[in-house]
């Protein structure tokens, strides 16, 4: 069966007891058992609970993954992941990653005596350089994240050797644009707190796999560590990923117009996103990816405080962290998502104070380029005080606020 059927379909049997065709929030911590030991594959929800085993179900189909288990949060199952490891593992891990992960990986897998090693994962010679003998997984995020460059899983995981395992993190493709098993990686993990969920309205997380034994090892982290997924949570999320098929494939046509609307635009400087011609792995992308998705970043010409402003210009793109949501979001990296990075580091990698994350929405791409539009004119230095009026009155002329906030934001011409 095809995706958008299985997304829909999968897991999500009648309930056995009473026939309801939704899967019900099972609020339970406990089941009645009928004598010592014999119940219904319930005992304790912490073990297993019929809502966040509809949504494992569902997931693993997406994701053409035998496996699936549901954490709290993307970063539960990272913990959970990182602990099939033991103290003298070593990682190597993609530099340009999620601030979260960063955050765990340096400043508590570190200090329980994993060690991790930050490598640009677009430079294979650099990847065989930071391997050492005890190094027992690959962690890679693509596209990554703030910067959205790509890694080649194919490569990464004809470098592993036995005894090695490959992570994506695929988050921000989603199995609908991209397939990391089937290119030969051992484990997927999401925040399904983003696209999968789809709606900025749960927390969650989820590690599939094809691997019996690793699939085993999962449950017991799962029920041994405690970062399960609640019945509530594994409702909503499942709720939006029965949409994820349609969602995506208007994330991605918005943010496609949206980063041509950028790169035509003088005041943009460079406009990062794997669909367009200009990216360096646009073949890749093309390769390895169904679809783009919907994060695109950029950096403005003008002064780095420019991103700031256009940060608190946009109406419709909200300035808040995360991603993956129906809603648009614009992000400042350096300042919020990834602050806990230390401040060389992010240099190091591109994300500067000039750098702007946009979450593209599944609003209208007009209405969200008119968006863009003003904010940019707003604060664009060369831009006169009358061009900027006419853009502002084109972007929607029936929002009174939107010509005031555009004035006073005062672009530094004068
Ligand atoms: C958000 C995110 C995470 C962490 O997930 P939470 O659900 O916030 O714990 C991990 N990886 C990526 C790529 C993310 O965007």
């Amino acid at each position: 069966m095809d995706f958008a059927t299985r997304a829909i379909h999968a897991g999500q049997e009648p309930d056995p007891a009473t026939g309801a065709t939704i899967v019900p929030i099972y609020a339970t911590s406990t089941f009645t058992q009928s004598a010592v030991g014999e119940h219904k594959g319930f005992d304790y929800s912490r073990v297993a609970n019929p809502s966040r085993v509809a949504l494992e179900t569902q997931l693993a189909s997406l994701e053409e993954a035998r496996y699936c288990a549901a954490f709290a949060s993307g970063l539960g199952a990272e913990t959970a992941i990182t602990s099939l490891l033991s103290a003298g593992d070593h990682i190597v891990v993609s530099d340009d990653t999620y601030g979260g992960t960063y955050r765990l990986f340096t400043k508590v897998l570190e200090r329980f005596g994993l060690g991790s090693t930050f490598v640009d994962m677009t430079d294979l010679a650099a990847v065989r350089a930071a391997i050492r003998p005890n190094t027992k997984m690959f962690w890679i995020e693509t596209p990554t994240n703030p910067m959205l460059r790509l890694v080649d899983i194919r490569a990464m995981v004809a470098l592993k050797t036995a005894g090695q395992l490959v992570v994506v993190d695929n988050t921000f493709c989603t199995p609908y644009f991209q397939s990391p098993l089937a290119l030969g990686a051992d484990i997927v993990i999401h925040s399904t707190t983003k696209y999968i969920g789809g709606h900025s309205d749960a927390m969650g997380g989820a590690a599939m796999t094809d691997d019996a034994e690793i699939a085993e090892q999962l449950r017991f982290l799962q029920k041994t560590l405690g970062a399960v997924l609640s019945p509530f949570e594994a409702f909503l999320i499942s709720r939006g990923a029965k949409t994820l098929a349609l969602r995506m494939r208007e994330h991605a046509s918005n943010a496609y117009a949206i980063a041509t609307f950028l790169e035509e635009r003088d005041d943009v400087e460079r406009v990062y996103y794997p669909g367009l011609a200009s990216h360096p792995q646009h073949e890749l992308a093309r390769r390895q990816m169904r679809g783009n998705g919907g994060i695109i970043s950029m950096t403005l010409r003008g002064p780095e405080s420019r991103a700031l402003d256009v940060a608190r210009t946009t109406k419709l793109f909200s300035l808040a962290e995360s991603l993956g949501g129906v809603e648009s979001l614009i992000n400042h990296p350096a300042r919020m998502t990834h602050g806990s990075i230390p401040k060389a580091e992010r240099d190091r990698r591109g994300i500067t104070e000039g750098l702007l994350r946009l979450s593209v929405g599944i609003e209208s791409a007009h209405d969200l380029i008119a968006d863009l539009r003003q904010a940019l004119d707003a604060t664009d230095a060369r831009t006169t005080p009358a061009s900027r009026a006419e853009a502002a009155g084109s972007a929607d002329v029936s929002d009174p606020e939107r010509i005031p906030a555009t004035q006073s934001q005062g672009a530094p011409t004068a």
